[in-house]
């Protein structure tokens, strides 16, 4: 277990107050730790990746060659699960494996040949490792 202690804008109160509100059916008695938990869970389901990608929801990956730049979604579920949605940089030190600010990196740049619609082609990079790629094969 874990203790949080912290200080918020009377609009956080408000917004607690509410939940409490809209959760009393499921938690009778509006503990502070179940609202903040059903808000948690609420928030990653939105926002995170991982969650996002679920292995389930592969899609076919279109055949026909692309026109754009841009990576097809199948390819991006399949490339962030293949990469466990971390940073794929492998440096003397290793993997790097950060799980922030991710990009998806086009290998061989789709300015040289490089399709998007490959995800052979495509992996993730945290920011600071694509910027070091891409000065590194173009210049
Ligand atoms: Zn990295």
């Amino acid at each position: 277990m874990v203790q949080f202690s912290f200080t918020a804008a009377e609009s956080v109160l408000l917004g607690v107050e509410r939940a409490k509100e809209l959760l009393r059916h499921k938690y009778p008695f509006a503990r502070l730790e179940d609202i903040f938990a059903e808000a948690l869970k609420a928030l990653l389901e939105r926002i995170d990746p991982d969650r996002r990608h679920p292995p389930a929801r592969a899609a076919a990956i279109p055949a026909q060659a692309p026109k754009t730049r841009n990576i097809p979604a199948a390819v991006k579920a399949e490339v962030w699960r293949r990469d466990a949605g971390a940073c794929a940089f492998v440096g003397p030190a290793g993997r790097c494996g950060t799980r922030a600010f991710l990009e998806y990196d086009h290998v061989v740049p789709w300015a040289l040949g490089g399709t998007p619609d490959d995800p052979g082609n495509i992996r993730l990079l945290c920011r600071a490792h694509n910027r070091c790629e891409a000065r590194r094969v173009l210049g």
